[in-house]
């Protein structure tokens, strides 16, 4: 990937990521076996920015369960991350978990019963019992930028709020949502903490994380929508449920085969890694995996 001249541009309107330089590219796969293979920046921490939002929605589901869906849509948008326009006509019902509006809503569901620190821990330790690494940590520079310059985001709590469908505060909300997105992991970390998702719900160990049904239903989501407006590009190009970060991250899905996590941080114009999509394009191309293929 070395090679390759166009990188796109980093996410520049969250302040402590303005300044990350583009040569950078790591991944690392995961077998269901459990082989580990890495390359490139493998162990280099990162924002994992919007892939947070499939560990908040897991866990959301897990407090909620089906009651979420009335809250959240399961359609992709076809508008940008962070846009705002759908939710005049959908009655401040965000589309889908995966955009900003939803990931919202999904936060403001975690944050019931608890106060903004604890439920921001709790989303930190579910993390880490994923990955079985309690090093990760939440990269404080990164959230309190971003407080303080989210004013998009800050927006659409409002917005969401005049329909009722954020209850708590939206300083509240959007602080853990911060948070979440601030979230530092590196690519092997990353890998580790979507394996129960190839795995029908499960760990390695054999402990249950959601039921089958579930992970098979976050896959589709994350295939349907988590790219954004770009997503049936994505599927088109690479065929794996996969979930981007404006950090560059994204983590991709081969249900019974592997978890993988590529990174580097230039975007394209979607918000979604430019090197990290192609990356997993040759790597879909060259082992066969897909979920539309009859080889996976
Ligand atoms: N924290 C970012 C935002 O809310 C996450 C967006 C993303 O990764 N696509 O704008």
């Amino acid at each position: 990937m070395a090679a390759e001249q166009d990188r796109g541009t980093v996410a520049r309107y969250i302040p402590g990521l303005a300044s990350i330089s583009p040569d950078q590219f790591g991944m690392a796969v995961v077998g269901a076996d459990g082989s580990l293979a890495t390359g490139g920046d493998a162990k280099t921490s990162f924002s994992i920015q919007s892939i947070s939002k499939v560990f908040a929605l897991t866990m959301a589901l897990g407090k909620v369960g089906d009651q979420l869906w009335s809250r959240v849509g399961r359609e992709p948008s076809g508008n940008a991350f962070n846009s705002i326009v759908q939710l005049e006509a959908e009655h401040g019902i965000p589309r889908n978990p995966f955009i900003n509006a939803g990931a919202l809503v999904v936060a403001d569901v975690n944050l019931s019963g608890h106060m903004p620190r604890e439920s921001i821990g709790e989303l930190l330790r579910f993390v880490r019992y994923l990955a079985d690494d309690d090093s990760i940590a939440i990269d404080e520079s990164v959230a309190r930028g971003e407080a303080e310059t989210g004013y998009r985001n800050i927006a659409l709590a409002n917005y969401m709020r005049a329909f009722g469908n954020i209850r708590h505060a939206v300083e509240l909300v959007t602080g853990c949502y911060f948070h979440q997105c601030a979230i530092a992991m590196d690519c092997v970390q990353l890998a580790r903490a979507g394996r129960f998702l190839m795995l029908d719900g499960r760990q390695p160990d054999g402990g249950q994380v959601v039921s089958a049904r579930r992970a098979r239903r976050i896959n589709a989501l994350m295939l349907t929508c988590g790219h954004y407006d770009a997503s049936g590009d994505f599927a088109f190009r690479v065929g794996m449920p996969g979930k981007s970060g404006v950090g560059g991250g994204i983590l991709a899905v081969v249900p019974g085969k592997a978890s993988i996590a590529v990174w580097s941080p230039g975007l394209n114009e979607s918000g979604n890694s430019q090197l990290g999509t192609l990356a997993l394009e040759r790597l879909a191309e060259a082992t066969g995996w897909s979920v539309f293929s009859a080889r996976t």
